[in-house]
């Protein structure tokens, strides 16, 4: 079925999207329903500033009846007591019915995102449906402990589900950061309320009916599209929400924490913003790290919170290595999402585009210079392009050094010692992700154990897989999403003491 869909080309994907329902409600207790003041935003498309639709303006009545909903679900215990081979088989199902609606989901997220039509449908698509397949194989697997007691005692250590669960997700990869959130959280037996980003709502609102199609009962997966301030406030603030699992900006990711300890002390998972790094050695296979330093920043027009926005690099080969970088990037296709050559699409909206070309300008304000790109492209679209960009010269004081873009933009730094690259590596809020390049294993292992970042490439970058956590140190959050370790964050341990007589 993907052959076919890649086979399309974009006057076919035009005609889908024109002919494409638009499902804009909140999704509450198995059902579509307007917000409860009727209210709605207009979803508009990056690819060209078009209204796609209208969406359910979410405020905290909504979130009240999405919590109360998924409350009564969780109490009721249809879900949550369900033998662990029923749940394995909904959420099997749900993953099978995400690969199914493939061509109605990769629309959806391109439209929304902006992203190329291709990514959708050979990365955000089936790597949500993955995700949930995932999550589902555990259900049957996993067991619990009893602890080393005396003789006369049994101390059963037991995982529960928390309750509910409020997801808050951002609009760079909606499909899959949900994903990361729900499938974990429904594996453990929990009811969730979902709240997409205003700017990406579309995806998000498709899950909860393929939910409810496999076989989750009504209640245990609700969404409420709506604004930060009005739908996830009320929701983080809430004092029936047992945990919130938030993945977005460290900004936000800082109130969170604050609303936690306003309301119940709910949980809080946050997963935020980076600025990671590669450090490059003189001894490195240059073209092997300028493809996936390109790769790294580029993709997904760099609306990828881990990545690879600053290269530190040995000052023997920085030119060579630019110079690599450049021919990579000259290789990426820059165009509207729907063409099938399209590599990078637009960045999500007006706003952000502006935030991003005015980071080009302070970079070179502060004094650095601009080796490639750094321009707005594709005006004419209407949507919100940005080529894609080298800054070089930069110092570690620069803010293009210091703050994360969000763009496709890389700051290039030289150094002469390693130590030195070492410093300005972790001399950062951020601690997501970095990359070391170098023949030197012994050094690439010192370096890799210095860094201070959830995860650390050796000579790649962006490898990744279900099986592996992924999150940050310091200020990129904690907790982690995937494999087994993201399903700790959605339980609580319980020990049953028994004492023989
Ligand atoms: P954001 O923090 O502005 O928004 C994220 C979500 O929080 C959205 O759903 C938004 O509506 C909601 N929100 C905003 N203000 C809120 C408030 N006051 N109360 C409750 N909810 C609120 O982030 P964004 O601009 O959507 O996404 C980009 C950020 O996300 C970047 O910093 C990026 O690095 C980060 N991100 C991190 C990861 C990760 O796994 N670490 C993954 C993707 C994106």
């Amino acid at each position: 079925m993907n052959d076919a869909l890649i086979a399309r080309d974009r006057a076919s994907w035009e005609l889908s999207a024109a002919a494409l329902k638009i499902e804009g409600r909140a999704f509450i207790d198995g059902r579509y329903v307007a917000a409860r003041s009727g209210r709605v935003f207009d979803d508009i498309s990056p690819i060209d500033g078009k209204i796609i639709g209208q969406v359910a303006r979410c405020e905290a009545a909504d979130v009240d009846a999405a919590v109360a909903a998924a409350r009564a679900s969780f109490e009721a215990g249809a879900w949550r007591r369900s033998e662990p081979r029923q749940r394995k088989r909904v959420l099997l199902r749900f993953a099978e019915l995400i690969r199914a609606d493939i061509e109605r989901l990769a629309l959806l997220e391109t439209l929304d995102v902006g992203k190329p039509i291709h990514n959708s449908i050979n990365v955000d698509v089936p790597n949500c449906a993955d995700c949930i397949a995932y999550y589902a194989e555990f259900a049957d697997k996993l067991v619990d402990e009893i602890a080393a007691t005396g003789p006369d005692d049994l101390a059963l250590i037991r995982r529960e589900p928390l309750g509910v669960i409020g997801a808050i997700v951002p609009w760079n990869y909606p499909l899959i950061i949900s994903a990361w959130k729900i499938g974990p959280a429904l594996l453990a037996g929990n009811s969730v309320v979902l709240k997409p980003a205003e700017q990406s709502p579309l995806g998000g609102i498709r899950l909860g009916e393929l939910a409810l199609e496999a076989g989750l009962p009504p209640g245990v997966l609700n969404v409420v599209p709506g604004f930060g301030e009005e739908a996830g406030k009320p929701l983080a603030l809430h004092p029936d929400v047992d945990m919130i699992s938030f993945t977005g900006s460290t900004e936000v990711g800082k109130l969170m924490m604050r609303y936690a300890g306003e309301s119940n002390l709910k949980r809080v998972a946050l997963e935020l913003g980076g600025k990671s790094p590669h450090l490059v050695m003189a001894d490195a296979d240059l073209e092997q790290a300028a493809a996936a330093i390109a790769w790294g920043i580029y993709y997904n027009a760099g609306e990828t919170c881990h990545a690879g926005s600053r290269l530190i690099v040995h000052e023997q080969v920085r030119a060579g290595l630019i110079d690599a970088i450049e021919r990579v990037a000259r290789t990426i296709t820059l165009g509207h999402p729907f063409d099938p050559a399209t590599q990078m699409g637009a960045l999500i909206d007006s706003g952000h585009l502006k935030r991003v070309l005015a980071y080009i300008d302070s970079g070179i304000a502060e004094g650095a210079h601009v080796a490639f790109g750094g321009r707005q492209a594709l005006r004419d679209s209407g949507g919100y392009y940005v080529e894609a960009t080298v800054l070089d010269a930069v110092q570690p004081h620069m803010r293009v050094s210091r703050e994360e873009i969000f763009g496709p933009v890389l700051a290039v730094s030289a150094f002469r010692e390693h130590a030195e690259a070492l410093q300005v590596a972790n001399d950062t809020l951020y601690g997501l992700a970095a990359a070391v390049w170098t023949q030197d294993m012994n050094l690439a292992h010192r370096l890799s154990n210095a860094l201070r970042a959830g995860t650390v490439w050796i000579n790649s970058f962006d490898r990744s897989s279900l099986a592996t956590p992924f999150g940050g140190f310091k200020q990129s959050g904690f907790g982690r999403d995937r494999s087994p370790h993201a399903i700790d964050k959605y339980v609580d341990l319980k020990t049953i003491w028994t004492a023989f007589h």
